[in-house]
Formats: C-alpha cells, structure tokens, sequence
C-alpha cells in the first residue's frame, strides 16, 4: 500500500513523498529544497531510492544536487528538458519502475507549463507539477495555448478517481477565479468552503481527483456552455473552438486580482 506524504518548501511547494508501508525506502516527487526532505528521513529514519522531477523550474529540481551527496540514487526527469542533475530522461509512454516502494509510474508528456514538462501516472495517483493545479493549471511560459488544452484533455481522461498531486498550494485563489467565471457552479462554492477549513488548519488541499477537477476547473471545462459563454463575455468575442476558449480564460487568469 502506497502512502503519500506532503513535504513543505518555499512559500507554497509541496514535496511528495512516497512510501511503501513498512519500508525504510522512500521516492520524492520535484524536491525544490533538499533541507525538508533531508530532515524529513532523518526524523523517519529513511533512506531515499528514487527522485521524480515533472520540469526544470528551480523550485522543482533546486534540490537534487544536495540529495545526491547523500544518497545515490536514479533521478527521473523530462527528456525535453536540459537538467543536469537528471540522469533517467524519460518521456511520453516511458514506465518508471520503483521496486524499492512497489510502484510502477507512467510518463505523460503534458507540454504547455514548459516545453518538456511531463506527468507521473500510477497505482492511482497523478503526479502532474505545475501543469494541472487544483481548480486551476500553470502558466504558459514555454508552450502554447494549443499544447496546454491537448496536456490537460489527456490528463482529463484519466479515472474519474485518480487522486490528483499538484506541486503548490495555490487552491483558494484558483477557486475564487473559477468561481467569477461561473458563479452558478454550486460545486465550486461547496469546494472552496471545504478548501477554507483545511486551509485554516494548515492541512493542504491536495490531492483533489480527476472528477472533482472536472467539475469544478475552468480549464478542464471549456466545452461547456457557461464557460464559453463566461470567455466570448469576457474577450467580446464569439469563440468557437474549446482551445480558444482555453486561451481566453487563461490570459483572464493570468490578470485576475482577488
Ligand atoms: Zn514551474
């Protein structure tokens, strides 16, 4: 059985951390920061097996250099993408496999965040970085418009149940944006109340799942009416096509103050 725990890092980065129950080894996910993770296994008594990196931001892979001085151990990352620290380039199709934690992962490549930036997928559980954010997705500093809506209709796909792991706590200020482009969304209400009281015990709101997502993140719901019409309100313009839309209420986004 696969446990997930939550590492904090920087202002709002979280480190995941796998662990198979009963064992002394464990895999990190985008460990930006080497000293919560190093005291993390100290306090645990863990040994690290693996490292997973999504995409090359510092905040993601800052750390790797520092947790190779004290384990050595293979580093998982985007082939698309030059890190220095990585040294398992994996991409679209590629298994990931981690006897150490009995775990098999999936690589998706979900362009769009940055140009390589890729996805974790197994046992479950999504491991998605900065590309899908809960009730909410990345920025476009790297991709296109056209590579983030096809990222995020392929990870829509996944199960309905699929336990969703983003890389930062950035929750109730994307609920407060889904929020203003469909106000009638009742779910979206009743989300960000369960995300405030979490929020309030300093408990991340993260993992959501795949269904949650769709019903509840703008960006995974430009096909409905109320968003297109939300985005053809907000550009003056009739919109047609889904990944327009997409664009519209990405740079909408990208300006929204709460
Ligand atoms: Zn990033």
């Amino acid at each position: 059985m696969l446990k997930i725990f939550s590492i904090s890092a920087f202002k709002d980065n979280y480190i995941w951390l796998l662990q198979e129950a009963n064992s002394p080894y464990c895999v990190v996910v985008d460990p930006g920061d080497a000293q919560p993770v190093l005291e993390y296994l100290l306090a645990n008594r863990q040994q690290l097996a693996a490292i997973l990196i999504t995409h090359h931001h510092a905040d993601h892979c800052g750390g790797v250099a520092t947790l190779l001085e004290h384990f050595s151990v293979p580093v998982y990352g985007p082939a698309g993408e030059s890190i220095t620290t990585v040294n398992q380039s994996v991409a679209n199709g590629d298994k990931v496999n981690l006897p150490a934690i009995n775990a098999v992962f999936q690589v998706y490549d979900i362009p769009g965040h940055t140009k390589g930036h890729i996805a974790y997928y197994g046992q479950g559980v999504l491991f998605c970085g900065d590309t899908l954010f809960m009730a909410g997705c990345g920025r476009l500093f790297e991709g296109t418009p056209e590579q983030m809506h096809h990222s995020l209709t392929t990870l829509a796909e996944l199960p309905d149940e699929t336990l969703v792991y983003c890389a930062h706590e950035y929750t109730l200020a994307n609920l407060a944006f889904a929020k203003r482009v469909e106000p009638d969304n009742l779910l979206i209400e009743s989300r960000m109340q369960h995300a405030m009281q979490l929020r309030q015990r300093n408990i991340p709101t993260i993992p959501s799942t795949i269904q949650l997502e769709k019903a509840t993140n703008p960006f995974l719901r430009c096909h409905e009416p109320a968003i297109k019409s939300a985005a053809e309100n907000f550009s003056g313009k009739s919109l047609d096509k889904a990944v327009d839309i997409f664009h519209v209420i990405r740079q909408w986004k990208d300006n929204f103050k709460l």
